[in-house]
């Protein structure tokens, strides 16, 4: 895995020296991250890279995932669709099957730690712990709170007000709370098996392996199956405009383990892509990270077609390999793509069929937003500016209440 070092040419010399001085002040202090997946999803990751820089900074950080039975993870999905805005029947059994699912985790989890770290909704209620143990917790949430279903929102507030301070990842997920808000837009790695630079032999090999053609213009979208990335939004763009294009549509995707919808979902997409023989659709284990960059670079055109969209880290990727980008304008899309300028922001399966015909006509404008999109990602999205954000948070709680930290 690549050390700090290695990122002083991308991210630029000031960064590093300041991370190496954040990182003086809480040498010894220890972080425990808790999430609700090891693999899939970009919260899983996020935290595979970044644990490892924070313990190179000699900030002892573990990981520890919770663990829960198929029941608790249709609830948590619940609770996700249910904060995304979505109606939710929640019976009063789930409630208690959430409860019950964090209490045996409790009993099983060690949470000593001087900064414990919450991901998500999934983990929240192990709060309750903090009453008997004195150190810090932060609830890092991901998703877009935008429009919270109030039952579930009603319920996850008093745990959520047991916290130090919360941390989104766009301005217009804040919330009424009486604790902290910070805004902390997520981040890619630019040297990862997903994001590095890639040979045209090295791509062209592993599309064969795919058996992904390469002799139209590919229009791609990378997500996980599900509703809120739109993927049959996604396929019904394309057959607006298929009259107008030769291109293929490639839907690659895999699910997560703490999202139990995925399969229904995957086959609905299936289903619809059989109307036309250049739709592709492309199931993939959790692990097709250099798959991934290989598809993302040998695609003409990127799509992330999002309803709803805490960040959606797959925009980050592709802007970041100079990918031309259609995004849905929601959630933290719309930080990191500017309106004709580092990509196209859309708010409909029209808007989206008319840009994709659009700028597959123009490649010279395709190509500009691309290399817009490349710098606004190196300027803002990259894990050394994430690391920053967090190391002056974890500073921040350790001098909570003052106003100014004096670092020397
Ligand atoms: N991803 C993946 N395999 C897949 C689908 C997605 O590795 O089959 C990755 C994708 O490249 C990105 C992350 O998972 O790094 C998804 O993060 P994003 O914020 O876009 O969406 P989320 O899945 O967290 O809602």
């Amino acid at each position: 895995m690549p050390r700090l070092e290695e990122y002083r040419e991308i991210a630029g010399p000031s960064i590093l020296e300041e991370l190496h001085l954040l990182a003086r002040h809480l040498k010894g202090k220890s972080i425990l991250q808790i999430n609700s997946t090891a693999i899939g999803g970009g919260v899983a990751e996020i935290l595979n890279r970044m644990v490892p820089l924070l313990n190179e900074l000699e900030i002892d950080t573990r990981w520890e995932v919770i663990k829960g039975g198929e029941s608790f993870y249709a609830v948590t999905k619940k609770f996700h669709n249910a904060l995304h805005g979505d109606s939710q029947t929640i019976r009063p059994e789930d409630y208690q099957v959430y409860e019950d699912t964090l209490d045996q985790n409790l009993s099983q989890m060690s949470l000593e730690a001087d900064v414990v770290f919450i991901h998500d909704p999934q983990p929240a209620a192990l709060v309750k712990k903090r009453k008997t143990l004195k150190n810090r917790w932060i609830w890092r949430c991901h998703i877009d709170l935008s429009e919270p279903a109030p039952p579930v929102w009603d319920f996850l507030r008093p745990y959520i007000e047991q916290y130090d301070s919360c941390v989104f990842s766009a301005p217009s997920f804040a919330q009424s709370l009486p604790i902290p808000q910070i805004l902390i837009p997520p981040s890619i790695d630019p040297l990862s098996d997903k994001n590095r630079e890639l040979s045209p032999e090295e791509i062209r090999a592993i599309l064969e392996r795919l058996h992904i053609p390469t002799d139209k213009p590919l229009i791609t979208q990378v997500s996980r199956f599900d509703r809120l990335k739109d993927p049959l939004g996604v396929i019904e763009a394309f057959l607006q405009v298929k009259p107008y294009l030769e291109a293929r549509l490639l839907l690659a995707g895999g699910s997560a383990n703490d999202d139990p919808e995925g399969a229904q979902v995957l086959k609905e997409v299936r289903e619809k892509a059989e109307q036309d023989p250049d739709i592709l659709v492309l199931s993939l284990p959790p692990t097709s990270h250099l798959e991934i960059n290989a598809i993302q670079r040998a695609s003409a055109l990127i799509l992330q077609k999002s309803i709803r969209e805490g960040f959606g880290l797959t925009v980050s990727e592709a802007l970041w390999k100079e990918k031309p980008v259609i995004a849905g304008a929601v959630g933290g899309i719309p930080l990191q793509i500017v309106h004709q300028h580092s990509g196209i922001l859309v708010h409909s399966v029209e808007g989206a069929a008319y840009w994709m015909k659009k700028l597959l006509h123009e490649p010279q404008l395709a190509k500009k937003l691309g290399e817009n999109g490349k710098e606004h990602v190196r300027q803002n999205f990259l894990l050394t500016r994430h690391l920053r954000d967090y190391l002056l948070l974890f500073l921040s709680l350790e001098h909570a209440g003052s106003d100014m930290i004096h670092l020397q």
